[in-house]
């Protein structure tokens, strides 16, 4: 099989068996209120797949009983729009744990898109319980932001970043953390991450008076949408190729899916959210692993299940949820 991601690690004497499960990333609802091109998620303003309440009470419990477990990492969709993401987001605070919300700014002026509850609240919410805010913003110019995000979300990021400001969020002492994602327009690897960090800090404060703490550069990852979109434009052989020729073992050594497990909507535990999105659960002999009947020892114990998209995380300087993994 042509990009065949194990034989690449196999080929090159490198394996990649779990290392601890530092982080719970929940991925809690599919709704959005945007529809983005390059969405692995495929979320948009129509989705309904959310979380049960029983779901949500049964990861407080898991992470509760885990004191290894020191993060929570909250992701969608937009998490926002969850009933239950306040009382997760103050609970998991509660029990100690350091939350980090995936928020895509746009919601904060848009809303919810069913209901039209009003999200103008969260930079306050987020300050009040020190949540790490981790935003995507694929540029510091509008056309390029606009042209991935859609029509507006720029001139929309730019004013909710504003207002993470003036709760202190990205400012120096506050230790209120505010970190951007980047990720490339097309099929390209990201540039450097600290070039490109220096590039937005400058141009945000420059052109806005915006600053943040780090910035994140991901790979696109040749799943769902954005594949869709490389088979259609004829280009998602020479992407993957791209991904195969830059694979890089340091960058290998350091995937996410070695200290963090991903649950979905419905409970089930997988590698990595992209591995979610792909529908191939962590299993192991004895099937498929939930938070239901979570245990530590089965998950630590599990094989990884790799595929080609792997190569999306292993490219480079590599990319992670938390950007570069090398
Ligand atoms: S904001 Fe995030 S979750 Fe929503 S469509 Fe865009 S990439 Fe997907
Ligand atoms: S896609 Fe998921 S399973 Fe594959 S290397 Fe990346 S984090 Fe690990």
């Amino acid at each position: 099989m042509k990009f065949d991601f194990q034989a690449e690690l196999d080929r090159r004497g490198v394996a990649l068996p779990p290392v601890s499960v530092e982080t719970l990333q929940i991925n809690i609802t599919k709704l959005c209120n945007q529809v983005c091109r390059h969405c692995h998620v495929d979320a948009s303003p129509s989705r309904t797949e959310a979380m049960s309440a029983a779901g949500v009470e049964k990861c407080l419990e898991i992470l509760a009983a885990h004191p290894q477990i020191t993060k929570l990492d909250i992701t969608g969709g937009a998490p926002e729009l969850h009933p239950m993401f306040d009382r997760l987001v103050e609970r998991a605070v509660a029990l100690g744990k350091h939350v980090m919300a995936r928020h895509n700014l746009t919601v904060q002026l848009d809303g919810h898109p069913v209901t039209k509850e009003s999200k103008e609240y969260l930079p306050e919410f987020y300050a009040r319980n020190r949540v790490e805010v981790i935003s995507s913003l694929p540029y510091y110019q509008e056309f390029f932001t606009d042209a991935q995000r859609g029509s507006g979300v720029f001139k929309k990021s730019i004013e909710a970043l504003k207002r993470l400001n003036a709760q202190g969020y990205g400012v120096a002492g506050s230790g209120l953390v505010l970190n951007l994602v980047y990720n490339p327009v097309g099929p390209y690897l990201p540039a450097a991450q600290a070039g490109l960090e220096a590039d937005y800090k400058r141009s945000l404060k420059d052109a806005y008076g915006i600053v943040f703490n780090s910035l994140y550069t991901i790979t696109n990852m040749p799943i769902n949408r954005f594949r869709l979109h490389l088979e259609k434009s004829g280009q998602y052989e020479a992407y993957m190729d791209k991904l195969l020729g830059a694979f890089n073992p340091a960058a290998a050594e350091g995937v996410m899916c070695r200290s963090l497990i991903s649950v979905g909507h419905d409970g089930r535990l997988y590698d990595c959210d992209f591995n979610q999105m792909l529908e191939m659960d962590m299993a192991d002999a004895r099937g498929a692993l939930t938070i239901f009947d979570f245990d530590l020892e089965r998950v630590m114990k599990r094989r990884i299940r790799f595929d080609s998209h792997c190569l999306g995380c292993t490219a480079g300087a590599g990319s992670s949820c938390g950007g570069v993994t090398a």
